[in-house]
């Protein structure tokens, strides 16, 4: 089989090493650059910001969007506008992207880790009720952690590399227990629940533009709300609090300096002009994984639940065992065909391992067999 896929790959990406995902400019990417450049605006003021915001605003039919200088920071901004404050805790996932659970530190909080779903490897809302029922009280109108008597005052499910979580049924559980709920959508854009983009089922969604996502702005992120006033509180804080006037300086409460610099904006810009081209050819991409890996029993290619559509921004494959997986790993990377085990759970690393956690019985079986596939837009073909 080995041989095999690196002669798939090639097939596909040519006869040069192989990443696991690199970009693609070739929109007008230069056009509005040089733009920049031009009229000077190549910092935090310019009109690429708003028409950017506004391009992914109309992408993910959110009513409002916030561009933020990278994801973490439009995940920590949005953690600290859903109420989160010192000494709370958060519910997300061991099975994520490190930002996640950073962000929710930053606010001083710290997170709680449940269990994914196996055929999502996104929060399992099963495991969610489960873990409330058996850990959450209401005391004088908060959300109580009987075990450490802290406020649970947030959840943020993610949406694992472009494959919805079950989020209709996360967000119905958030409503019942009164907890804001956040996704985080770094790696699902173009990814729908039925027909709604994900980030639109709780109080905020975020995405990330870094270099490896499906669209990049060098560094870059995004929040979208359909809350007004929580889009202007993110504007806000995200640009130093800095009170509007002609020219003097106020700032009327602590704030950052998290806002994208039009020349990154620029960029996104022309991504987003590409997006659904990219989609569309990523769809096919993954359509030739499937085909591949349906003539081998013992590898399931990740396909993720009914109802669901993923950006496929990375293929994903689960191996029968670690000592298969790490065989694999092995064979394919020295032949210059990049593969990926999944990230380690979070709930291993020295800061978050003594944050409480469920047991984690699926997140440690998939963190043992996920092996993520070359998945970028192919360059070498039209
Ligand atoms: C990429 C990513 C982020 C944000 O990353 P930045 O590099 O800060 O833009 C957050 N969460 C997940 C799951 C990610 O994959």
């Amino acid at each position: 089989m080995y041989e095999d896929f690196i002669k798939e790959a090639r097939k596909i990406y040519g006869s040069s090493f192989i990443p696991l995902h690199r970009p693609v400019f070739e929109g007008n990417e230069r056009v509005y650059l040089e733009e920049c450049i031009e009229t000077n605006f190549v910092s935090s003021v310019g009109a690429k910001v708003t028409e950017f915001e506004e391009m992914i605003a109309e992408f993910t039919n959110s009513k409002f969007a916030v561009a933020t200088v990278n994801g973490t920071a439009a995940l920590h901004t949005s953690i600290q506008l859903a109420g989160v404050k010192h000494g709370d805790e958060v519910i997300t996932q061991s099975l994520t992207f490190v930002a996640t659970c950073n962000a929710i530190a930053y606010c001083g909080a710290s997170p709680i880790f449940v269990d994914v779903d196996l055929d999502t490897m996104g929060l399992s809302p099963n495991a969610l009720e489960k873990f409330l029922n058996e850990n959450a009280v209401h005391k004088k109108g908060e959300l109580i952690n009987k075990k450490t008597n802290k406020r649970i005052a947030g959840c943020v499910p993610m949406h694992t590399f472009g494959f919805p979580c079950r989020i209709k049924e996360i967000s119905d559980i958030c409503i019942k227990w009164g907890i804001p709920l956040i996704e985080d959508i770094a790696e699902s854009l173009g990814s729908y629940v039925h027909d709604t983009h994900t980030g639109n089922f709780g109080k905020m969604g975020t995405l990330s533009f870094n270099g490896n996502k499906v669209i990049t702005t060098g560094g870059g992120g995004m929040i979208i709300t359909n809350d007004e006033e929580l889009a202007i509180r993110a504007k806000h804080i995200t640009t130093t609090s800095k009170m509007p006037h002609e020219y003097e300086f106020v700032h009327d409460e602590v704030g950052y300096n998290y806002r994208m610099p039009n020349l990154n904006a620029a960029l996104g810009c022309a991504q987003v002009e590409q997006l659904s081209d990219f989609l569309k050819k990523k769809d096919e991409i993954s359509q030739i994984w499937r085909n591949f890996f349906h003539d081998y029993e013992d590898i399931n290619f990740f396909t993720g639940i009914e109802n669901t559509k993923s950006n496929n921004w990375l293929n994903v494959i689960i191996m029968s065992s670690k000592k298969i997986r790490d065989d694999f790993l092995k064979f394919t990377n020295s032949k210059g065909v990049m593969t990926r085990p999944i990230w380690k759970l979070m709930s291993n690393l020295e800061m978050y391992k003594n944050c409480q956690n469920d047991g984690l019985e699926n997140s440690i079986w998939l963190e043992e067999r996920v092996v993520n596939i070359p998945s970028s837009v192919p360059f070498n073909l039209e």
